[in-house]
């Protein structure tokens, strides 16, 4: 797949990405493969600044472009002042990553409410505030892809984890209807659902008993899920859209 075109524009300036949560993890390595390809990147966090200046740093050292945009993706207001300053400096957004995402796992008999909510604010309350006026920037171009990292857990429903796992299906269900309604304007919209990624995400959960679970025998590497987002996003996927692609090792 290097090498290939990852979004034929016939504009000079290079052509924005938007990755949300591209401090860390598997957003970071989204970023770094997406700006392998040519494209602007929005690193998008939350609160770490140091981990997103780290981000951006590594881009930059490949040769890469991009530039910090720190916004909480929960906060609707927030997500629109600063998608209209990003706007204003860039024309032509090329790609959206929805890839911020939080855990609050516990039996669902015990589970807060805060608990409940913070983690469908963040995956599902998230892709609307983004998606939305990013989408509506799209249109008028009839150009674009959209990719939301699912998980696993939202296909199979992993005890201990119904927020995350009702947040993740939530999310399959948002790319499939997107995608059927902007697939005549030339717009894409997929979902990625990996199994256990090596990332902070999962630094707490024992290592062997997730290995158990999966037929590959080990975790998956950020860079593994990179690889087939950029795919997605790219000219080579230009049949593809309202499907989710599973990275998980065989698990289902
Ligand atoms: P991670 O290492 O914990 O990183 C999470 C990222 O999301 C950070 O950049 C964080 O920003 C950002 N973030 C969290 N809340 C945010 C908010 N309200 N607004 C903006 N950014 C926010 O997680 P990861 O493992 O890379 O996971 C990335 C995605 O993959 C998530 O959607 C996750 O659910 C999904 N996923 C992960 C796994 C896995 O095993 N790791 C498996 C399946 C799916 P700060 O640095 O500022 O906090």
């Amino acid at each position: 797949m290097t090498g290939q075109p990852l979004f034929s524009d016939s504009g000079t300036a290079p052509a924005l990405a938007l990755v949300t949560g591209a401090s860390r993890g598997i957003g970071r390595a989204i970023a770094l493969e997406l700006a392998g390809q040519g494209l602007h990147i929005a690193v998008n966090y939350k609160s770490n600044q140091e981990a997103a200046k780290q981000t951006l740093a590594q881009i930059e050292e490949r040769g890469g472009r991009g530039e910090l945009c720190p916004f909480d993706v929960t906060d609707e207001a927030a997500v629109n002042s600063a998608l209209d300053g990003l706007f204003a400096r860039h024309e032509r957004i090329a790609v959206l990553v929805n890839n911020a995402g939080v855990v609050a796992d516990g039996l669902f008999a015990m589970m807060p409410s805060q608990d409940w909510r913070r983690v469908i604010d963040t995956s599902l309350g998230g892709f609307f505030n983004v998606t939305k006026p990013v989408i509506r920037k799209m249109i008028p171009r009839k150009k674009g892809s959209v990719v939301t990292i699912s998980s696993v857990s939202g296909l199979i429903g992993n005890r201990g984890q119904a927020n995350y796992a009702a947040a993740k299906a939530g999310l399959i269900g948002a790319t499939r209807a997107l995608a059927a309604e902007v697939a005549r304007i030339g717009i894409r919209v997929n979902a990625v659902a990996p199994g256990p990624i090596e990332t902070d995400m999962i630094k707490d959960v024992p290592v062997d008993m997730l290995k158990k679970m999966i037929p590959m025998g080990r975790c998956g590497l950020p860079e593994e899920v990179a690889r087939v987002v950029r795919f997605l996003c790219s000219d080579d996927a230009s049949y593809l859209t309202g499907q989710v692609i599973s990275v998980n090792g065989g698990m289902v």
